[in-house]
């Protein structure tokens, strides 16, 4: 249904800024239970195109979990959700509700790629088949275009001398880097991150966030899920602060950093910086 909350009606003024096309992924009212756990109660969240939307706030406070709604990776409750404006189809109401059309499902997430915390290389491949395989056996793609391709963004993320390694010989920072070199090479229309920096120490931190920068300055869509908040503040384009479930307070990152108007958002800022 259409959620007119305070939510959804700042995010539409944000899209006229941007764009008259649709945003690449746009979430309305949506709720999500893991059996009597409400862990999304009605969020809406609009990623246009070009634009970095970052979601912070407290470990459990759904942030996870509404990343893997948006990869249709979790089936949800109510709402919707819509990739350049065209709406998930669901069977079924209420907990007896799935994305209907297995097709439609492929198409959506082969458009999303996903960077994890802890990586998730595989680990019986090298650096260079890991960032191959997708492409080549869920697309369908040529080899040997697919791996000069690979090849490229592997330099992109300063670790083009890394084709043939496997990924224990990596740090954290390299085996991060790599796996967003991987998900790039899907030639995704947006980019999920869930924590993409908090596994690594903090000097490899910092390799993984020039590459992040370096994607926000090309103006990729990104969702980033981050607890560094100068991070956060340096790429977004719009700031989500969740909480229990709802989002509490939303804005760009100078009104939400500079200027928190909730007592909670303060507190959480508080608490992290
Ligand atoms: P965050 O990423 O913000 O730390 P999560 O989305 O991981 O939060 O979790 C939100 C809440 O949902 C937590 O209370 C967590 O325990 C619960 N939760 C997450 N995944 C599951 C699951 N698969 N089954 C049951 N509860 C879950
Ligand atoms: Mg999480």
């Amino acid at each position: 249904g259409t959620d007119l909350s305070p939510n959804t009606l700042m995010n539409s003024q944000d899209n006229t800024v941007s764009t008259n096309a649709p945003p690449v992924i746009e979430i309305r009212g949506l709720h999500k239970a893991y059996g009597p756990l409400e862990v999304l109660k009605g969020v809406s969240l609009t990623a246009p195109r070009g634009h970095v939307i970052s979601l912070i706030g407290s470990s459990g406070s759904g942030k996870s979990t509404l990343l893997r709604c948006c990869n249709l990776l979790e089936d949800s409750q109510q709402g919707d959700i819509l990739f350049d404006g065209e709406a998930v189809r669901w069977r079924g109401q209420g907990l007896d509700r799935h994305p209907a059309d297995r097709a439609q499902v492929t198409r959506f997430r082969t458009n999303l790629s996903m960077v994890f915390q802890q990586f998730n290389l595989w680990s019986h491949m090298t650096i260079l088949q890991n960032v191959t395989e997708c492409p080549v056996t869920v697309l369908g793609e040529n080899r040997a275009e697919v791996e000069a391709r690979g090849r490229m963004l592997l330099d992109k993320v300063g670790i083009g001398d890394k084709c043939d390694a496997w990924p224990a010989q990596l740090s954290g920072g390299q085996q991060q880097r790599a796996a967003i070199a991987r998900a790039l090479c899907m030639n995704p229309k947006a980019l999920l991150f869930d924590e993409p920096t908090s596994a690594l120490d903090p000097e490899l931190q910092q390799e993984v966030v020039k590459v992040i920068k370096d994607l926000a300055s090309e103006h990729r869509t990104m969702i980033i899920v981050t607890h560094d908040m100068r991070l956060a503040a340096d790429v977004s384009d719009h700031v989500v602060f969740l909480h229990q479930g709802v989002i509490c307070e939303e804005g760009p990152p100078d009104q939400l950093f500079g200027a928190p108007q909730t007592d909670r958002l303060r507190q959480f800022l508080s608490a992290t910086m």
